[in-house]
């Protein structure tokens, strides 16, 4: 269990510390479901709550590696963690950010059956990059995922996350934009991929803040509530006060 903390809001991975999976861009450590720690902690759900409880934490973002061995790809364990959260600390406000699950849509739902506020999922990068950036995953499959998580509960808030400065171009970035809305999603954030490890993929450029000012009016434009677009923003930066105005912004055309 990681977790880093802001402003009474903090996000908690969990799932374990290894990643079944090997995006270009990150840093999380990759592992063979094989070795010994991989074995999920059934502890980990109380614990995150004791934590997130002894924090007194307002929003509590939840995320996970990849588990892609395991055949409901965890999420019993991530419902359970949003349930133990929510059960907690009845007050705070809770967002999941998720894996795509295989495209496992039952999966999906138990997570959002634990009653989470906000339901994200990051499409990280356009359909070109995928290949290069997030190759065990699937651009189709990701919308689906935001699809379907909106149809199903339409009541919670979704939001999705991408990176620039990998090598895409701005009318391919609209693209996604225009993707991720017609999937319903209500809010996007859009951030600078800096490289994090000498691993990592590279950054192909440094997008100004002209561009990224672009892109925020591109995507309100295309009919998001709210969208976030800075070098610094990430999917779970200022996650209360995102997640706070996009529930007060009024409903846009659909
Ligand atoms: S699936 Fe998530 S945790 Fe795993 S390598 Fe990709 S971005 Fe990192």
């Amino acid at each position: 269990m990681h977790e880093c903390f802001h402003r009474g809001a903090a996000t908690f991975m969990i799932l374990g510390n290894l990643c079944t999976r090997g995006c270009g861009f990150c840093s999380v450590p990759k592992g063979s479901p094989a070795k010994h720690e991989f074995a999920l902690d059934p502890f980990e759900p109380s614990h995150v709550a004791d934590m997130a409880a002894r924090m007194q934490l307002r929003y509590v973002v939840i995320t996970s590696v990849n588990r892609d061995d395991l055949e409901d790809g965890g999420s019993r364990h991530f419902a359970e963690t949003v349930r133990e959260v929510r059960s907690a600390l009845p007050n705070a406000r809770v967002e999941v950010l998720t894996p795509d699950f295989c495209g496992d849509l039952k999966a999906v739902a138990r997570v959002l059956d634990a009653g989470p506020h906000v339901f994200n999922h990051n499409m990280e990068t356009i359909r070109r990059l995928y290949r290069r950036v997030r190759p065990q995953a699937d651009y189709r499959q990701s919308l689906h995922v935001l699809e379907f998580a909106k149809h199903y509960r339409g009541d919670v808030l979704t939001k999705s996350g991408l990176m620039v400065g990998l090598g895409e171009e701005p009318a391919e970035v609209h693209e996604l934009l225009r993707d991720v809305r017609a999937a319903g999603t209500d809010v996007a954030t859009i951030g600078q991929y800096l490289q994090p490890t000498r691993r990592n993929l590279r950054v192909s450029e440094y997008v100004t803040p002209e561009q990224f000012d672009a892109y925020r009016d591109f995507g309100l434009g295309a009919g998001f509530r709210m969208v976030f677009s800075g070098p610094f923003v990430r999917s779970s930066y200022m996650a209360d006060l995102v997640s706070e105005k996009a529930s007060a912004a009024p409903e846009l055309r659909a």
